[in-house]
C-alpha cells in the first residue's frame, strides 16, 4: 500500500465513524471561546464547559469579566487544574483584548500568541474555529493517533507533527481532520485500552503491528 492509499483509508474511515466531529467546547462569544481553549490545557472539555457555562452566563461582556478581581476569577474556575495561573491568564487576556485589540479577538497568529497563556496550539484552535483559517492544531490526541498510525515519527515534537500533517493532508481538510483525530483519540484510539478490536485501521496501525 502506498502512502496516498493509506491516507485515503484513514480519511474514509474517519468520515465513516466520525462524520460530524466538531469542537466540544461550548461558547457564546469569541473571547469566551479563546478563554475556554486557554482553560482546556491539561483539562477535559467537559470540565471546562462546566465552569465556563455558568461563568459567562453571569458575566455577559468582556468588560464585566475584565472588572472581576483575580480572587473572584480564581474562585470561579477553582475546579480546574492550574487555576491560579489560568486566572492570571484570564485577567491578562481580557485586559489586552480591551487595551490592544479594540475588544476583539485577533485572527493574526502573532497577535494571538502575544496574549497571556496563548501558545501556538491555542492560537491555531482559535484561528480554525472562529475564523475558519486552515490549521491543524496538535493536542495530545492528535499526537497519539498520528504516531500510532505511523504518520509521524515516535520522537517528533508537536511542531514537527503539525508541519508533517499539514504536508500529508489537503489544506481544505485540515480543520475537519483535526476534529476527527481528536474525537478518534478521545473515544476510540484512547491512551489506555484503545478499541483496537473494532478498529478498521488495525492493518496500518503501528501499535497493533508491534503486538
Ligand atoms: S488499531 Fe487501536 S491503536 Fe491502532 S489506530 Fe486503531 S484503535 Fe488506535
Amino acid at each position: 500500500m502506498n502512502e496516498k492509499e493509506k491516507l485515503l483509508i484513514i480519511q474514509n474511515y474517519l468520515d465513516e465513524i466520525l462524520p460530524d466531529a466538531g469542537c466540544e467546547l461550548t461558547y457564546s462569544s469569541d473571547y469566551g471561546f479563546l478563554i475556554s481553549v486557554m482553560l482546556s490545557a491539561q483539562c477535559t472539555d467537559k470540565k471546562v464547559n462546566a465552569v465556563t457555562e455558568p461563568f459567562f452566563a453571569k458575566y455577559k461582556s468582556l468588560k464585566e469579566v475584565d472588572e472581576l478581581s483575580i480572587e473572584e476569577v480564581e474562585k470561579l474556575i477553582k475546579s480546574l487544574g492550574l487555576y491560579k495561573n489560568k486566572a492570571k491568564n484570564i485577567k491578562g487576556i481580557t485586559h489586552d483584548l480591551i487595551t490592544k485589540f479594540d475588544g476583539k479577538v485577533p485572527e493574526d497568529k502573532e497577535k494571538l500568541t502575544s496574549l497571556p497563556g496563548v501558545g501556538n496550539k491555542t492560537a491555531n484552535v482559535v484561528r480554525a474555529e472562529l475564523f475558519k483559517i486552515p490549521e491543524f492544531p496538535v493536542d495530545t490526541h492528535v499526537e497519539r493517533v498520528s504516531k500510532r498510525l505511523g504518520l509521524v515519527n515516535e520522537n517528533d515534537d508537536v511542531l514537527k507533527i503539525e508541519k508533517k500533517l499539514q504536508k500529508l493532508f489537503d489544506e481544505k481538510n485540515w480543520i475537519k481532520l483535526h476534529h476527527q483525530f481528536i474525537h478518534f483519540g478521545r473515544y476510540f484510539c484512547k491512551a489506555i485500552s484503545p478499541k483496537c478490536d473494532e478498529c478498521k485501521l488495525r492493518g496500518i496501525c503501528k501499535k497493533t503491528s508491534q503486538k
